[in-house]
């Protein structure tokens, strides 16, 4: 370790914060004050048209995880994805108790009309190493992480990875459990699609298959 932090080439807009200021506000206030004199700019035209609405056409569900960055992992910007966020990348199953996620859904299928719904997971997933291993967890943890079991039996005595690989495809049945959504996807209106990120590479993938109607054709 030098202590220097690689200088990123001017386009590079996902280069992590310098690992040597002072505190995590001093980092964030030089990450400020790259995005506004780099990026603001560029973009300046594309927030005006933003302004009188959003119209974005995937709702995106990922893990909290900090090495997974929706935007940069799919190359968007400013008004493409409605994101999501939580432990584990977890859809609870509908009316189990958890308004959040449903909340999220409701709006973004309901009012938005997303066409996709992208569930994003990713290898070394700490809620599936906690899942997988048993750890003693806080109150609030075990009794989020209860809406990840389904994913442990889906695949049991099975390795971290494909238990993180399991976990995305179970979260899509669960979102079949919601009345807009399975609606929707019957109607051709709405796909779920299953990703899956490598956090010691940095390399996205789509997994296979998606929740779509058979009969749905959209010259793809
Ligand atoms: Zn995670």
């Amino acid at each position: 370790m030098t202590g220097q932090s690689p200088r990123p080439p001017e386009d590079f807009t996902g280069a992590p914060w310098p690992a040597d200021a002072a505190s995590p506000t001093d980092r964030l206030r030089a990450g400020i004050r790259t995005y506004t004199t780099r990026d603001a700019a560029r973009l300046r035209d594309h927030h005006a048209r933003l302004a009188d609405g959003q119209a974005p056409t995937h709702l995106f569900l990922t893990c909290a995880d900090s090495r997974v960055v929706p935007s940069l992992i799919t190359g968007s910007g400013p008004g493409d994805l409605f994101v999501v966020r939580n432990i584990g990348n977890l859809v609870p199953v509908h009316d189990r108790g958890d308004v959040s996620v449903a909340a999220a859904i409701d709006f973004a299928v309901g009012v938005l009309g997303v066409q996709a719904i992208t569930v994003c997971g990713h290898s070394r997933c700490g809620a599936m190493t906690a899942l997988l291993r048993g750890d003693d967890l806080t109150p609030a943890l075990r009794d989020w992480l209860i809406h990840a079991e389904s994913s442990l039996r889906r695949a049991p005595g099975t390795g971290l990875d494909r238990l993180c690989r399991e976990n995305v495809h179970q979260q899509l049945d669960n979102l079949m459990t919601y009345p807009i959504v399975r609606e929707r996807v019957d109607r051709g209106e709405l796909e779920l699609v299953p990703m899956f990120m490598d956090v010691a590479t940095g390399t996205p993938e789509l997994l296979g298959p998606t929740h779509q109607r058979a009969t749905t054709a959209r010259g793809r």
